[in-house]
């Protein structure tokens, strides 16, 4: 009977077991530590309860109301799609103990074989490949299989073993500070993003609600990891008052790849989620992704178990996968590009999020996970906003710029 190797029990790794179940492909799950919580914000978009089936008791809180903060603006603005709809106009906050232990130990349900124990290394054969590992008790072991899913994160042992080099990372800090009820109510249907060169020179830093804490984390770009303790601490400082009375329950930090591989299929592999690179950039959003690609993954090797070459699964994985969302990915790249490396690019930001069009268009993207089609007129009206906004913003730092040099 054919078999599929999954290494990494987290998000994209037990969707992608699940699938593999669901059409009948025997299946082992790897996860080299089963106590392991993945250092994560844990923001969600309502898509994946509905595209997988999750139930929304995993959900710590749903956020309707965004904040944006640069050094200058204070955004506020409503989760709202253009059709808008209380069941699924929200930002789903997750524990991701609770979130992936609900998925890894769905996939086992459906009949994946769970094993506790670390890749060290997978040899790649004609016939087949030999993943060896080992346990909890420094023992070596031998898994054959027909192909594997490499679903292990950032600093993935499958792609090393494929020869593949690592991919450009950016940091992640993040703390949870333990909130009493009466501070937490602030937070009940918030989350918010704050930019400026002082808490996140290339990328932002956040504040997410779970159920008796937040979670407050900055991130920052290759170079800049080495002031993230600092940057982290300049965050808690602009939220002394919101969080004056909290108690900091726990540390967390892990890279985050910046860019996507060139291809995500090899012969008898495929490369999924953080794996794989496709967090998308600008906002380090990489749940959903390695969810839906490890079900593409899945369904790609499972069609091609009887020849699962780098041909076969790249015409059925990466090629349907960059026609769904190659757009969104260059479209955020470049909306990273123009929004966080400079006080200007940041206050014309902040200001933007005022902008109805840009709420609306926003909300429609992340929640569908497609980048909608603007009308002409939509677009020239937001496009003729950015113009004086920008000039607005330029003449105000000019003018600051004037009088602190003058001071
Ligand atoms: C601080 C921080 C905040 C974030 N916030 C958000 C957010 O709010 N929303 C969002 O969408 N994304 C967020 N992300 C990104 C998100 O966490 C990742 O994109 C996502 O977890 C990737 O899932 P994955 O399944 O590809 O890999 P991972 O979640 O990294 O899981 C990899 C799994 O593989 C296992 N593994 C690794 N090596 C081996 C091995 N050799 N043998 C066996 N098992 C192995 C690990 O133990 C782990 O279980 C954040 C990331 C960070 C660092």
């Amino acid at each position: 009977m054919p078999k599929v190797l999954v290494v990494g029990s987290s998000v994209g790794g037990s969707i992608a077991a699940d699938t593999l179940r669901d059409l009948g492909i025997e299946t082992i799950l790897l996860e080299r530590d089963l106590n392991y919580v993945k250092p994560c914000g844990g923001a969600v978009p309502p898509r994946a309860f509905s595209d997988w089936n999750i139930p929304h008791d995993l959900i710590d809180r749903k956020v309707t109301i965004a904040v944006v903060h640069s050094p200058r603006h204070h955004s506020e603005f409503p989760v709202r799609s253009s059709h808008p709809n209380p069941e699924t106009d929200f930002i789903a906050m997750v524990r991701r103990e609770r979130f992936d232990r609900y998925l890894r130990e769905r996939a086992m349900s459906k009949g994946a074989e769970l094993i506790e124990g670390k890749l060290e290394h997978v040899d790649f054969g004609p016939r087949g490949i030999k993943a060896i590992y080992e346990d909890k008790r420094n023992k070596t072991h031998v898994i054959e299989a027909d192909a594997v899913i490499g679903a292990d994160g950032a600093y993935s042992t499958v792609a090393k073993a494929l020869g593949l080099v690592r991919l450009p990372m950016a940091v992640a800090y993040q703390e949870r500070i333990r909130l009493p009820e009466r501070a937490m109510a602030y937070w009940e249907q918030r989350a918010a993003l704050y930019l400026g060169d002082d808490v996140s020179p290339d990328l932002y830093a956040w504040v997410f609600p779970k159920c008796d804490h937040v979670a407050a984390g900055i991130g920052a770009g290759a170079g800049k990891t080495k002031a993230a303790r600092q940057l982290l601490a300049n965050l808690k400082h602009k939220l002394r008052d919101q969080l004056g009375e909290g108690l900091s329950v726990k540390f967390e930090a892990h890279h985050l790849p910046m860019h996507p591989r060139k291809h995500l299929s090899y012969d008898r592999a495929a490369l999924v989620g953080d794996a794989a690179g496709l967090v998308q950039q600008t906002s380090g959003e990489g749940i959903y992704w390695a969810m839906k690609s490890g079900e593409m993954a899945a369904r790609a090797i499972a069609k091609h178990l009887d020849a699962p070459t780098a041909a076969n699964l790249r015409r059925d994985y990466d090629a349907p996968w960059w026609r769904a969302y190659r757009s969104t990915y260059l479209f955020l790249r470049f909306l990273q590009r123009i929004s966080y490396n400079s006080d200007l690019q940041r206050e014309i930001f902040a200001a933007m999020c005022d902008d109805p069009d840009v709420q609306r268009l926003t909300f429609d993207s992340y929640l569908n996970k497609q980048i909608v089609p603007v009308p002409w007129l939509v677009q020239l009206r937001i496009t003729k906003h950015w113009l004086e906004t920008a000039l607005r913003e330029w003449q105000q730092l000019r003018r600051e710029g004037v009088a602190y040099k003058a001071a």
